[in-house]
This record gives C-alpha cells, sequence and structure tokens, in this order.
C-alpha cells in the first residue's frame, strides 16, 4: 500500500519507520526539519531543546525503542533531579534526554526515510484511485490508500473530512499552548541547578541547555511558561510576554538574567493536551484515514511514541 504521514515529530517517525517494513510510505513535514515538539533550535554559538525537556520511559515497549539509543549515546540519562521552586528536590523517576539536541532521535528515525520537509499539507482530496495531499507550495502528490495525521489534534481536525467516523472524539481533545524563552549568555549565569520545576507563576520550568549531555556551545537557559499561563496569554504582545518570564524568572534564578544578550521568544499554539481522547488512535477503515499522536493518550514524549506504535501494530 502507499501511505501518506502527516507530520515528522515522533509519533509520524515511529510509525512510518514501522509501516515501511511492508509499505511505501511517505512522510509530510511542514517545517525545516524533523522533531516537532522534539525540536532543537540552532543559533551559533546556542542551542535550544525549545519543546520537550526530557522523558521518562513507563512501559516495557518503549524502554526497548530507546535502548539502542541508550546504547549508542542518542539517548542519555538527564536530569539526576529537578529543583522545584520551594528548595526541595524529585529525583523520582528515571528521565531522559536526546543528544547532542532532543530532535537526535527524529534525525535518525528519519535518515532512512522518505520524509519531505517545509511540505505543509493543506487539504486532502478524495478521487476515485485513492487520497491525495495538496502542499502548500501548490503541489499535489497521490494517489495514497492511506492517509494519516499525526498533527496535533486541533490541526488534524481542520484536515480530515467531516464524515472521518471518530471526529467527534477528536473535537473533544483540548490542547494548551506555551511559550518558549530561549537565553543565550556570553559567561555562563551563576546557577547551580539543571532544572527547576515552578509553581504559581507565569514560568513553570527552567532548565540550563548547554549542561545537558553531548552539548556544545555557550552557555543556554530554557524559560517555559506555564500552560495555563499560556493559554491565557497567547495572543499578547511578544515583547510584555518576554518581559513577564524575564522577571519571573529572574526572581526564581536569583539574578537579573535581563542582561542576556540572546532573548528569542518561541510560541507554542498546540504544546500539551488537557484532554486525551482516551484512545490510542483514531481510525476509520472504509475511509482509509486514521490520527495518531501524543493528544490521543495524554501530553508526553511516551504517549506520542505508544499511540503511535499501536497504530502501526494495528495497521500491519
Ligand atoms: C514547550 C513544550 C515542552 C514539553 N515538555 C515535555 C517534557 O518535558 N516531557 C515530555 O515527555 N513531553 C514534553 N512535551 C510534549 C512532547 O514534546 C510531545 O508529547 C511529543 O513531542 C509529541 O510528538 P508527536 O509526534 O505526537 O507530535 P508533534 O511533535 O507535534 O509532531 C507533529 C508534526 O506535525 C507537523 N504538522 C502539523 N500540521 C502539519 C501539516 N498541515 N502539514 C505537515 N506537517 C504538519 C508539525 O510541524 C509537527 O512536526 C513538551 C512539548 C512542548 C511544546
Amino acid at each position: 500500500m502507499n501511505i501518506a504521514i502527516i507530520g515528522a515529530g515522533l509519533a509520524g517517525l515511529h510509525l512510518a519507520s514501522q509501516l515501511a517494513s511492508a509499505h511505501t510510505v511517505t512522510v509530510f513535514e511542514k517545517a525545516r526539519g524533523p522533531g516537532g515538539r522534539m525540536s532543537t533550535r540552532r543559533a551559533a554559538p546556542y542551542a535550544f531543546d525549545h519543546g520537550a525537556q526530557y522523558f521518562t520511559a513507563a512501559t516495557q515497549a518503549f524502554r526497548d525503542f530507546l535502548a539502542p539509543f541508550l546504547e549508542d549515546g542518542t539517548v542519555a540519562a538527564w536530569p539526576d533531579a529537578i529543583e522545584l521552586s520551594g528548595g526541595a528536590v524529585v529525583s523520582d523517576k528515571q528521565k531522559y534526554a536526546a543528544a547532542p539536541g532532543m530532535n537526535a532521535i527524529c534525525k535518525t528515525l528519519a535518515a532512512g526515510l522518505d520524509v519531505r520537509t517545509g511540505a505543509r499539507i493543506e487539504t486532502l482530496q478524495r478521487a476515485p484511485d485513492g487520497w491525495h495531499v495538496q502542499i502548500a507550495s501548490g503541489e499535489t502528490e497521490g494517489p495514497f490508500d492511506w492517509v494519516i495525521s499525526t498533527a496535533p489534534a486541533p490541526q488534524t481536525a481542520a484536515l480530515l473530512p467531516d464524515d472521518f467516523g471518530p471526529k467527534e472524539r477528536l473535537a473533544e481533545v483540548e490542547m494548551l499552548g506555551c511559550f518558549t524563552l530561549m537565553l543565550g549568555f556570553e559567561a555562563p549565569p551563576a546557577i547551580t541547578w539543571s532544572a527547576q520545576k515552578i509553581g504559581n507563576s507565569p514560568v513553570g520550568w527552567m532548565a540550563m541547555n548547554s549542561e545537558k549531555p553531548g552539548r556544545e556551545g555557550a552557555a543556554s537557559l530554557v524559560v517555559q511558561a506555564n500552560n495555563t499561563w499560556a493559554e491565557a496569554h497567547l495572543e499578547d504582545d511578544p515583547a510584555a510576554v518576554i518581559s513577564t518570564l524575564l522577571n519571573a524568572a529572574s526572581e526564581y534564578a536569583d539574578q537579573d538574567l535581563s542582561t542576556a544578550p540572546h532573548q528569542v521568544l518561541h510560541r507554542w499554539r498546540y504544546a500539551a493536551t488537557r484532554t486525551p481522547a482516551g484512545e490510542a488512535f483514531l481510525k476509520d477503515d472504509a475511509l482509509q484515514l486514521a490520527a495518531c499522536g501524543d493528544w490521543c493518550l495524554g501530553s508526553k514524549v511516551e504517549a506520542a511514541f505508544l499511540s503511535a506504535d499501536a497504530l502501526a501494530k494495528d495497521l500491519l
């Protein structure tokens, strides 16, 4: 079968790598590279994991998937501990980060696949010979026997037709936005923690990105907004968002971070899931359309993997 997958995040790429053993698979990704919300932003001499910070592996299936990456150094343990804003330290579950950037797993998976980057799918067209996908550049590709969207739920809902069987379930999924403030320094700031989780503040998380495993380059700090605060301020003036996040982050870092020479804000329209679909994937066998991604099961990297893994097993 000829299969189109929309999205080259972990879900799309894991699905593609599983299906490629038996089918012809093309992955369409609107961004310039693979990774999705596990991306790494480079701005020499800095690099920032501006999406997912770390991930956990509660299931054997995800641990098995990670094993070869741990073996070759593409994944390493990080952080040892997370400081809470009140001063307590949590070091419960084993946590991991990809190296040298969070996009390393997706880059490795994409290397063996037909991934078209810079290809935003605008519409799906039904034809007697199958599905055709229209790319923003104007080209159309197809026919495909199946089209599978791994885009965040609201973007998937906009792409799939109204007669997609589980459309109501898809419409019930709620996602929240986020802001990531990327700060780069000439000299490392006097920060002793790897990462801080913060409560009751516009800032929800801070991490010394340049100290994650395998990183090179100048000192960099990632500041992420609390999702609820971000959702309420998504349309605010970016300068006002930067100012609020800088003030809060400076308080928790015990120093003035506003002097950082590199300050770039990224807005995530859909970052985390508030209400998941509650099913591992959504599929319409008659239309030969499906959807998967973290939002099916939760809000984390492992949920993205498990959703794609379940759909791959079903389709195979
Ligand atoms: C700020 C932030 C912090 C996070 N922190 C953590 C964390 O610490 N731990 C954790 O486990 N998880 C975290 N997450 C969540 C984690 O990143 C996601 O659960 C996971 O990466 C989702 O993978 P996915 O493949 O399901 O979706 P995505 O990675 O979103 O992949 C979907 C892809 O589809 C593409 N796409 C969308 N529409 C189209 C279109 N029309 N045409 C072509 N391509 C399209 C997108 O560009 C994207 O690449 C965080 C996320 C964010 C944003």
